[in-house]
């Protein structure tokens, strides 16, 4: 383990201007507050947070993250609190340890490769400063160096597996391959211990059998770039066993089938040495088509750069060949945080943070979407993540609601919803979640989807749930009304109504049950006399006249209502087609088609609005005016020519009021729409008996 006073020397070798007594104290701190407390491998529990630190030190990241290290599980794992921390180590430092102990709590959830993708993207989204996420990857690479002290076979797998489903991923994604590999490494030897022994077993004997080879390779590279006149390093190395076993599996090959273990590095000055490089390789020896990569002039989205290229050497060997200069190896193995601690300190002000930088690592990319994931680490700024009470994550998009939730988890769930719990308190449906929310729904069978949730929700499967519950909803109102129009029917019919005839009453009318007859009924798809001459054929015969019949509205169709429900035109402002209309949903009461800028409207009634619109087939709207004619002989008729020249019956007149000079009428006319409307009204204004037109 090591000790305060090399950690302390550590850090002042590349920062000289530290604040010493600050690392000794948070250094104190950690040993104090975890106390006795031990790990699993008997060593006290204060060494580990103290080698996450040394970790954290040869990645030469500043004062701030390596005390965030020593003190990462004290607030999780000691009485220390937060508040504490930051009376004694300030405000940032408080603020990286909690997205560490954050990032703490929602450890061994991933169970499916979805779960595990969500879980990531979490941790991306959580990590609001890359240092968070840094410490984390350095606390868990330490973990797994240690995993073979835990006893538990059980316990050794589950934390392997979320190695190498989580952190392995998030350690390539920003970039940082020499913990990616050591972490795949430790994992794969617990979770497939017999490949393990396998692969490492054979490449031992292949280093016997060949001695040497992979040095004799790296020279005849080396010598061959010389001559070339460059200057350069050379490694040769085997391919570590994981990613041979992940070759193997991915190309369904045998440990001999695979060609290329070996592979060599070439490090030059500069990146235009690259290119040399490259071209004195691929014209000494052969290459393989298709396999070079030029990272170098389009970087990985991780910032990752070097040349790749796969050569056939004498012995028809296959070897991968990576070529890169020394400053972007650096950055390739330890990503943004060698980058980040680089620049740190080659600042005069030291007060360049990572986020610029990051941008300048990206800015050779062109991409504006790469741009914003780097520099925020924002992809998942549009969604949030929240939990179950059980601690299954979902991701949502932001701005989404328990409701939301809700459906998310299950249908049902969201159908019985009345109240939702966020970490503990009681919300509205309504609230806004935020990342990392857990949330509980209050559920009560006998509840039901609201229209209003529609108001707030923002995903569409919530969406599409509370639209389908509120149809059946209203498709049983319907039926209701259906019902009683259907009583008043047979109560007009000579003979009572048994079941049969019911029964053979839908058959006759094409429809399949006594709820969709109702429905029928309740949205005027059948007429009455329909429905009496399927009960009892020949029963409409005295019923000859079709003026005994309210048609007005049947021929009108309306767009907007959900499943044909029953309407009618309001009365009060007498809406005609090429009006904007509304419709008013009551309880039990089909809907009332208004007129927008009708008072009633403006009164509040409490009913849901339903935006509605004219369908194409309108005819027989009634058009309420008042005129005001002279007060001789003649106007009316003259007014009532205005009518049938337009072609408009008059469904009802009233004269309102009389004096000396005027007589003024209330006149329902039947009207096509607004425009036959607004002709009439026109032509009455026009005439020499009519004072005043309007409609009302
Ligand atoms: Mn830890």
């Amino acid at each position: 383990m090591l000790r305060q006073y090399e950690l302390v020397e550590r850090v002042l070798a590349y920062d000289p201007e530290a604040d010493e007594a600050m690392l000794n104290r948070a250094y104190v701190y950690t040993v104090q507050k975890h106390g006795t407390q031990k790990r699993a491998s008997g060593d006290p529990y204060f060494s580990h947070p103290v080698e996450v630190a040394g970790l954290m030190t040869e990645l030469r990241l500043d004062q701030q993250t390596i005390i965030t290290a020593l003190l990462h599980d004290t607030v999780e794992d000691t009485l220390a609190t937060i508040e504490d921390i930051e009376k004694n180590f300030g405000p940032e430092v408080a603020r990286l340890v909690d997205g560490v102990t954050k990032l703490s709590k929602i450890e061994a959830m991933g169970e499916s490769e979805r779960a595990a993708e969500n879980l990531r993207k979490f941790l991306l989204a959580m990590s609001e400063d890359i240092r968070v996420l840094l410490v984390k990857l350095a606390d868990r690479l330490h973990n797994m160096r240690t995993l073979h002290f835990i006893k538990s076979a059980d316990k050794r797998r589950r934390i392997a597996h979320e190695t190498m489903d989580i952190y392995a991923p998030l350690a390539e994604r920003v970039g940082m391959y020499e913990y990616m590999r050591e972490m795949q490494l430790l994992a794969f030897e617990q979770l497939e211990p017999e490949a393990y022994a396998t692969i490492t077993g054979r490449l031992a004997t292949i280093r016997s059998s060949e001695g040497g080879q992979v040095d004799a390779i790296a020279l005849s590279i080396k010598q061959a770039l010389a001559e070339a006149g460059l200057k350069v390093e050379v490694s040769g190395r085997e391919k570590h066993p994981f990613s041979i076993w992940n070759k193997m599996a991915e190309r369904h090959v045998s440990f001999e089938q695979i060609t290329d273990i070996m592979a060599f590095r070439v490090l030059t000055d500069s990146p235009e040495d690259c290119y040399r490089a490259l071209g004195v390789l691929h014209t000494t020896w052969q290459s393989i088509p298709g396999r070079f990569k030029d990272y170098i002039s389009t970087p990985k989205s991780n910032g990752y750069r070097s040349l790749h290229s796969t050569l056939i050497f004498e012995n028809s060997m296959r070897m991968e060949v990576q070529i890169r200069s020394q400053e972007m190896h650096q950055l390739n193995e330890f990503g943004f945080a060698a980058h980040w601690a680089y620049k740190q300190h080659a600042m005069p002000d030291g007060q360049v943070g990572w986020l610029r930088d990051l941008i300048e690592i990206v800015d050779a990319s062109h991409d504006a979407e790469e741009l914003l994931e780097h520099t925020k680490l924002a992809i998942y700024q549009d969604r949030i993540f929240a939990f179950t009470p059980k601690g299954a994550l979902h991701q949502l998009p932001k701005g989404s609601t328990p409701v939301d939730l809700a459906y998310s988890v299950h249908s049902d769930l969201g159908n019985f919803a009345v109240g939702a719990k966020i970490n503990g308190r009681h919300m509205p449906l309504r609230t806004t979640l935020s990342n990392g929310d857990v949330v509980e729904i209050i559920k009560s069978r006998s509840a039901s989807p609201q229209m209003a949730w529609l108001g707030f929700v923002v995903t569409g499967k919530a969406r599409a749930a509370i639209r389908r519950a509120v149809r059946a909803k209203e498709q049983a109102e319907v039926a209701a009304i259906g019902r009683k129009l259907y009583e008043q029917i047979v109560e007009r019919l000579p003979s009572k109504i048994g079941k049969k005839a019911v029964k053979d009453a839908i058959k006759r009318l094409g429809l399949t049950s006594e709820i969709d007859l109702m429905v029928a009924i309740g949205t005027a798809k059948i007429e009455d006399r329909a429905v009496m001459e399927a009960l009892v054929p020949g029963s409409t015969k005295h019923f000859a006249e079709p003026e005994d019949w309210p048609k007005q509205e049947r021929a009108i169709s309306i767009r907007g209502l959900t499943a044909g429900m029953a309407f009618h035109l309001a009365a009060c402002c007498h809406p005609v087609p090429g009006d904007r209309i509304v419709g008013l949903r009551q309880a039990g009461k089909g809907v009332e088609v208004h007129a927008i800028d009708c008072l009633t409207l403006a009164s509040g009634v409490d009913a849901d609005w339903l935006d509605l619109s004219w369908g194409e087939t309108t005819t027989g709207a009634v058009g309420r005016i008042r005129i005001v004619l002279y007060n001789r002989p003649g106007t009316l008729a003259e007014a009532a020519g205005i009518f049938a020249g337009n072609r408009a019956n008059i469904a009802a007149l009233e004269n309102v009021s009389r004096d000396e000079l005027f007589s003024t009428y209330e006149v329902d006319l039947d009207v096509n729409d607004l425009a036959h409307l607004t002709r009439i009204v026109s032509a009455l204004r026009a005439s020499d008996a009519v004072a005043e037109a309007e409609r009302i």
